[in-house]
């Protein structure tokens, strides 16, 4: 049972079985069914910052992977709309549950290429670049869709994209971050960081 607006005080109707949904963005990960590609929580707080969402706006999730970024977008207004483009099948259906069962089950999900599928959708205040920022023409494609003043983020793991964002960055201004997130875990009886892989992210405001 999920009420992610806390609506209907649901943690008294239906008692220990329920889900209590956050309202800040940056959820844990095990809420989201996932096959590994998943934007982490922390990183996924961060980049949620970035894109900034305001009321009524409407976000591409362009590689959206399980979706969590769309429907943080999402949850964190019950006026924002949100499209999750996604080439995979098994992850674009993966998306309808994960919204379906995340109380946002408004988002539109995509199952398709970007760039090709890109073309007459709704106009976006903002961009996520999850996947596919290497291939040819999803940046182009992005910077193109956007309103004036609506914002991309882009975040990149390979080196090979990195570089694309260094140079998009030397080229167009914005901000470059770099992301490093180590969690604790046991080590024999002890405890060491595991460092996750970091996480380039480029920021732009059309
Ligand atoms: N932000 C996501 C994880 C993204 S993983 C989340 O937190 O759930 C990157 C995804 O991009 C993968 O699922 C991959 O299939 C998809 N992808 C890569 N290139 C793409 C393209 N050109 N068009 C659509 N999807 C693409």
């Amino acid at each position: 049972v999920i009420d992610p607006l806390n609506l209907v005080g649901i943690e008294v109707v239906a008692g220990e079985s329920a889900r209590i949904i956050a309202r800040a963005p940056g959820l844990p990960d095990d809420l989201f069914e996932h096959d590994g590609q998943l934007t982490k929580r922390e990183v996924r707080a961060v980049t949620l910052s970035a894109l900034a969402p305001r009321r009524g706006e409407m976000l591409w999730d362009i590689g959206a992977g399980a979706g969590s970024v769309a429907i943080e977008w999402m949850l964190a207004d019950p006026s924002l709309r949100a499209i999750a483009i996604e080439e995979r099948a098994a992850r674009a259906a993966r998306v309808r549950r994960n919204a379906a069962s995340l109380g946002t089950p408004g988002l539109k999900v995509i199952e398709g290429r970007a760039p090709q599928v890109l073309g007459g959708l709704p106009v976006p205040d903002a961009i996520f670049i999850g996947g596919g920022a290497g291939d040819d023409g999803v940046v182009d494609a992005a910077l193109a869709a956007l309103r004036p003043g609506g914002r991309l983020v882009v975040n990149a793991v390979t080196l090979e994209t990195e570089a694309r964002l260094i140079s998009l960055h030397a080229a167009r201004g914005g901000e470059l971050v770099r992301l490093s997130i180590a969690r604790a875990v046991p080590v024999g009886g002890l405890t060491g960081w595991r460092p996750a892989m970091p996480v380039t992210q480029w920021s732009w405001t059309k």
